[in-house]
This record gives structure tokens, sequence and C-alpha cells, in this order.
């Protein structure tokens, strides 16, 4: 509380004398890649974002370092996905003595339940329906307000234009899936990583791993799968960016299925790849899935 009160002494003096312009950013922690592309976007100018899991990397399977809970317990703020997906998030918070908000960016969304190996699990890649993505800017906006109230105006415009151009992509998702028969909207990928955006667009998804990349497939399940792909005559099978390929190509070599590319269901890529934000993350899987179910 003590730190809280002099934060708030310092921005309030910063801005009577610089000027907005001059005052220090917020400084904002968020889990992994596209929650932090999500912050940048909201947060514009006000915001100093630091990410955990990076470009290509894996938010379910993420180790982190000493220096990690020192970023965090510097930070103004923390925003995470929630739902299970940061199983390594806890235990860094309470390393890090970090007592401020703890922003949950999919609360107030629906989710999907899922059976895994007989347990009822919730999905967290909520983020894959870009209509969700849209609620993440508006729970981001809000909660960037709330630890800065002086820029509050700014993160209410920012998460507002943010926000349609997601509403834009999902009725543009929504028409491009619409154009292939739904007899071929099936797609194979390494883990079910997209589950909202199978709901949402009418696609079926089927992978060998559950929800985390944690947990490994059994051989019997790969067999079932297998199996399936052979009678359906599914030809889609994707690589994802974030998770080891060598299932994937197993698959793809087993059933005579054709590699459609790579999806990024879970990882911004670096400036130069075809990933590097979360719009165009989410059109580059669409376009990818389109191209690959067209071979179904
Ligand atoms: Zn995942």
């Amino acid at each position: 509380m003590k730190s809280r009160l002099i934060a708030f002494t310092a921005a309030a003096f910063a801005a009577c004398w610089g000027g907005a312009a001059n005052a220090k950013p917020l400084d904002v922690v968020a889990s992994f890649s596209v929650l932090g592309d999500i912050v940048s976007e909201v947060g514009g100018s006000h915001v100093a974002v630091m990410t955990l899991v990076g470009p290509e990397g894996d938010p379910h399977a993420f180790a982190p370092t000493p220096q990690d809970a020192q970023v965090l317990a510097k930070a103004d703020l923390v925003v995470v996905n929630g739902l299970g997906l940061e199983g390594f998030m806890d235990r860094l918070i309470a390393a890090s003595g970090y007592g401020k908000d703890l922003v949950v960016a999919s609360q107030g969304i629906a989710t999907r339940e899922m059976d895994e190996e007989g347990e009822t699990v919730t999905d967290p890649h909520v983020w894959n329906s870009a209509a969700n993505g849209a609620a993440y800017a508006r729970t981001v906006a809000a909660a960037l307000a709330k630890a800065d109230p002086t820029n509050a105006k700014d993160y209410a415009a920012n998460g507002e234009a943010y926000a349609a151009k997601l509403t834009a992509l999902d009725a543009w998702a929504k028409q491009e899936l619409a154009a292939i028969p739904a007899a071929k909207r099936k797609v194979i990928t390494s883990h079910e990583a997209f589950g909202y955006l199978g709901a949402e667009y009418g696609v079926e998804f089927l992978a060998p791993q559950g929800i985390s990349t944690e947990a490994e497939a059994s051989a019997a399940d790969v067999a079932k799968l297998i199996d399936q792909i052979k009678g359906e005559k599914i030809k889609a099978v994707f690589l994802e960016n974030s998770t080891d390929p060598r299932m994937a190509k197993q698959i793809a070599k087993a059933t005579g299925a054709k590699l459609g590319g790579t999806l990024y269901p879970e990882s911004l890529t670096g400036p130069a790849g075809p990933a590097p934000t979360y719009l165009k993350m989410f059109r580059y899987n669409i376009e990818t899935l389109v191209k690959g179910m067209k071979a179904n």
C-alpha cells in the first residue's frame, strides 16, 4: 500500500511539473507475447510493456528466471491470460513479492470446457476468437485506466479503436471460412489450441496433444487419430511455431496428408516473421487454414 501511494504521488508530481508527455510510463508486465501486443496497442505511449514469454515461446512450458522476478517486483501492473495457461505465474508472483493488481484478461468471457483423460478442464486459448480479443482489449483498457487514471480517456479511446479492428477481423474471418464447404472444415494441429476459433468459425480441429503442450500424447491416442484422419480423408495437417513439430510430421507421413504450413496459436513471431502482432497473427492463421482446407 505504501509503495502504491508513493508511486501515485510521484505520478501526480510529474503531471504537474512536466505535463503528461514527460510523465514516467506505466511499467506493465504481460505474461506472453499476444497479451503484450494487446497491452501495447491499448496503452500506447503511456505504457512500457515487458513480456515474459516472448515471440516463438511456449507459454505452457515457460521457466521464469530470477531476472523475471526482479522485473515483476518493479511492475506497476501485471496482466495474465488466466485459465491455467501460465502455470508458472503463481510461483513467480510469490517469489517476486509483487503485490499490486493482477489483471486476468480473459475474465468475463464464456469459456469452453473440455474432457481431457476423464477430467474436465477449461480451455485457456480464448484469444483465438477475434471477438474474444475485442473483449481482452476492453478489459485491458479498464485495468490501465484504473492503474493510471490521468490517462484514462486515452486508454478508453485506444481500447475501443483496437476492439473495432478485432470486430472487423472477426467478421472477415467468418466470411472467409463460410466460403469453405462445411465437410472440408477439418484440420489437424499439434495441440488443442484452436477450440475457440473452431467454435466461433465452424472449423473442426483434431490434435494428438491436449490443451497444454506439457502432457505427451499417448500412442493409443495417436493411433486413433491416424485412423480418423484416414477415415475422414482429412488432408490438412499444420505445424505450430511454438510446439515440437515431430508429432505433426509423423502423422502427416502415416496418413499421406500434406503439411499445410505453420500456424501461430499462442506466440507471435519477431518483426520479420508473418505474425509480429496479434492482428497479423490472427489474419495469417485464417488465411493459412483456408488454403490448407481447400485441399481436403
Ligand atoms: Zn496452448
